[in-house]
């Protein structure tokens, strides 16, 4: 039996499991499918307040899980497949195992949706990125893509134009998902241009081991043509990892799950926290705020049963 399990190991499940340790509930972290979550696959972090010099977002994920085990965290490496959030002590089943907890944290994280090409894993922090917010600054004065149509896209694109020499858009098909408002912005950027309908089809790395240029494909004509860049930001959407809650936890209709007052859920004792149940800020700060909040309430949930 555990006093609060929390599910997911990226900034903010490592954030929940510092303050539950130091409040000495000793915590269950299961790491998930990620573990470390998308911090892992970023290269420098520039914009988490006390590193002037920034921090590899792995060694940032490092420390935070060093901190937590410092305190009494206690991990398990799985996937939760399954949960019975029908009364407590709650049953969380992962792989072969199952634990029981009064109180649990929902901090599995969301995934960026990729492309699917090989060369954009292998290019992931050396040119490709999936966040504008944390990697904009680093292709200050170069030529780089977005890909995606839906209002992440054009913000990305419409974002990255402060910094970048010249921003292609390109968008598989010629109509867009983005809202008006945001594709009229886009097209009146002077820095942005249109590439559409274009369909990446490899993204090439340059002699030095970074993107050095894009493969596009006009899907109706089948024409090829080789952009030279140095960035791809990939904004074809997010995915939260919420299967396993799907009528069990209140989700937006993007699958999103619902925080309520701070970190609560409709369940007592049942808190969420990071990119699971936020789909509009997503960066590592605010994960760790939003998991500093769900302990502190799982903190006073507990005290208030302690039954
Ligand atoms: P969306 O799902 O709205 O858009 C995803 C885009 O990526 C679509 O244009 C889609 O193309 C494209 N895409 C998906 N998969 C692939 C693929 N494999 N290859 C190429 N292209 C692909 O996601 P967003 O992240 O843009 O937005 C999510 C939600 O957040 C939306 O509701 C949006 O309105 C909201 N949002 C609002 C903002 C605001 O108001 N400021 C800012 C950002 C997001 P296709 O259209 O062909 O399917």
């Amino acid at each position: 039996m555990h006093n609060v399990v929390i599910i997911g190991s990226g900034c903010a499940g490592l954030t929940a499991a510092i303050y539950a340790a130091r409040a000495n509930l000793k915590p269950l972290v299961i790491d998930g499918h990620e573990p470390g979550g998308q911090l892992t696959l970023t290269t420098m972090v520039e914009n988490y307040p006390g590193f002037p010099d920034g921090i590899l977002g792995p060694e940032l994920i490092d420390n935070m899980r060093k901190q937590a085990e410092r305190f009494g965290a206690e991990f398990k490496s799985g996937t939760v497949t399954e949960v019975d959030l029908s009364r407590r002590p709650f049953k969380i089943v992962a792989g072969k195992e199952t634990y029981q907890a009064q109180s649990l944290i929902v901090a599995a994280g969301a995934s960026a949706r990729l492309l699917g090409l090989p060369s954009e894993r292998h290019l992931m922090g050396r040119g490709v990125s999936t966040c504008a917010t944390c990697d904009g600054y680093f292709f200050r004065g170069k030529p780089i893509a977005v890909v995606g149509g839906g209002d992440t896209a054009m913000e990305e694109a419409i974002f990255l134009s402060r910094y970048a020499s010249k921003v292609y858009l390109v968008h598989r098909r010629p109509e867009f998902r983005a809202s008006k408002i945001m594709l009229d912005r886009a097209h009146a950027n002077e820095k942005i241009e249109f590439v559409a309908p274009a369909v990446v089809e490899e993204i090439i790395p340059h002699t030095n081991g970074h993107v050095g240029s894009v493969r596009l494909s006009n899907p109706v004509t089948k024409e090829t043509r080789e952009i030279e860049l140095e960035g791809v930001f990939v904004a074809i959407g997010h995915d939260p990892n919420t299967a396993v809650f799907r009528g069990k936890l209140q989700m937006d209709p993007n699958g999103y799950l619902v925080a309520l007052n701070g970190s609560k859920t409709k369940v007592p004792g049942v808190f969420v926290a990071g990119d699971v149940q936020d789909h509009r800020y997503r960066q590592a700060v605010t994960a760790a705020g939003s998991g500093c909040m769900a302990a502190m309430d799982a903190e006073k949930f507990l005290e208030e049963h302690s039954d």
